[in-house]
């Protein structure tokens, strides 16, 4: 009886307003939990393009324009505000630093180690703050031959354990660098990793989760099943723009993205239940990942800490399957905490729990193969062929470089250069780390 009233609803009027609202999927104006441990309301609400997140085995997020509110209210939901509006609530969010003061923090850390580390403003927020990136490298200023890696957090501005992480993982960095701690020297001296500890800080700043224009950023990226499937920075957000642009700019092979409000990695698709090139590896990488997490690996809810995205609900132009499909860089998100703003005073626990992950999955990056050309301005195609005749690509390369993470065997290179030359390279892809 429940279902019929609830499916008159949906052929209602208001039902059809809800859904003309401008953007209604990347919208984020307003933001729920819904109680629904029987998931019944779920597929409804899912068939109709809704921004949900979070599933669970009590309900699930669900965001949109004004009105979502009513709406559900008319559906006969059981639900709650996601907006800080308690004092408890307030009081928790009080403790943490604004994004001005995390900036300043690792400014003065960048300063401090000027041969390590640099910074980099790679555009401005929708309001107008800076949206930064460190470089972590031996010979910083220099473009080396090197893996390239990324961590992006916060792009969900109420997911906020994310940025505290990088920042202590970019001070226990230098340190363990200092203190010559041979796997920190090994990433470093090898690796050129990039951190972002918030791509979304007037979120942040206004403790939700969309931008300044109330955006969901993780929908907002390219999307190779829908028709938003041209990889181009053009009309969408200042914050997109950036990462975009700057990811053109680079040649990222591994990447992770954070978020709050499970335990979990998300591995890719995202957007299809078609499975992702070398699901094998990365529900490996994924598990490397979770395998040294309380909490994670030892989830009930998702068996070994690990989920694909789809099987867990479906989005449309997240980060992930653009940074995978649209340029090779293979990324997983991490949802890092159940609670999205924990008292600040337990960050340090969570980043204990962290650390060894996000060192290890970082130094993943060098189970891989390419190639550096002295030309850094060539670009071409390149396809690889593996010893039991598995063949990747062709795949487009760009500033004379190429890297590509694989599962460990033999491989041949071949490439073909935009000016015309062929090269063959042959390749031994190893789990065993630079020495
Ligand atoms: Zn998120």
């Amino acid at each position: 009886m429940k279902i019929i009233t609830l499916l008159l609803l949906f052929m209602s009027p208001f039902y059809t307003f809800a859904l003309k609202s401008e953007d209604h999927l990347s919208s984020t104006e307003e933001g729920y939990f819904v109680f629904d441990s029987e998931k019944k309301l779920l597929p409804l609400l899912h068939q109709q393009d809704l921004n949900i997140d979070h599933i669970n085995e009590k309900g699930f997020e669900i965001y949109g324009p004004h009105g979502l509110g009513t709406f559900l209210h008319d559906l006969g939901a059981n639900f709650e505000d996601l907006t800080p509006h308690t004092k408890r609530w307030q009081s928790l969010i009080a403790e943490y630093p604004t994004p001005k003061e995390v900036q300043e923090r690792v400014e003065s850390l960048v300063k401090m180690n000027p041969d390590i580390l640099e910074l980099e403003i790679i555009g401005k927020s929708h309001q107008g703050q800076d949206l930064y990136v460190v470089k972590v490298s031996d010979n910083v200023s220099f473009d080396e031959a090197e893996p390239e890696f990324k961590y992006i957090a916060n792009m969900h501005g109420d997911e906020i354990v994310g940025r505290e992480l990088m920042v202590l993982f970019l001070e226990d960095l230098v340190k363990r660098y200092r203190e010559k701690d041979p796997k920190v020297l090994t990433a470093i001296n090898h690796t050129e990793i990039f951190i972002m500890p918030t791509m979304n800080p007037d979120g942040s700043g206004n403790h939700r989760r969309g931008n300044g224009h109330h955006r969901d950023l993780n929908r907002n990226f390219p999307d190779f099943t829908t028709r938003d499937n041209v990889n181009t920075p053009q009309g969408r957000e200042p914050e997109t723009q950036a990462v975009m642009n700057w990811q053109a700019t680079r040649n990222f092979s591994l990447s992770a993205n954070f978020h709050g409000g499970s335990k979990v990695v998300n591995y890719p698709w995202d957007t299809t239940a078609e499975q992702a090139p070398l699901t094998g590896l990365i529900k490996e990488l994924s598990s490397h990942y979770a395998a040294t997490v309380p909490g994670m690996f030892d989830n009930q809810y998702f068996p070994g800490g690990i989920v694909n995205g789809y099987s867990w609900y479906h989005i449309d132009g997240g980060m992930q399957d653009w940074s995978y499909y649209f340029h090779n860089d293979l990324q997983v998100t991490v949802e890092l905490s159940n609670s999205k703003w924990p008292s600040y005073d337990r960050i340090p626990q969570y980043y204990e729990d962290n650390s060894q992950a996000l060192l290890d999955y970082l130094l993943k990056v060098h189970q891989g193969a390419g190639f550096f050309l002295a030309d850094k301005n060539e670009s071409g195609l390149v396809t690889l062929i593996s010893d039991n005749e598995d063949k990747y690509g062709p795949y487009d390369f760009k500033n004379g470089e190429f890297h590509k993470i694989l599962p460990i065997g033999n491989y041949t290179i071949n490439v073909e250069t935009k000016s015309g030359d062929q090269k063959t390279f042959k390749r031994v892809v190893t789990d065993s780390l630079p020495q």
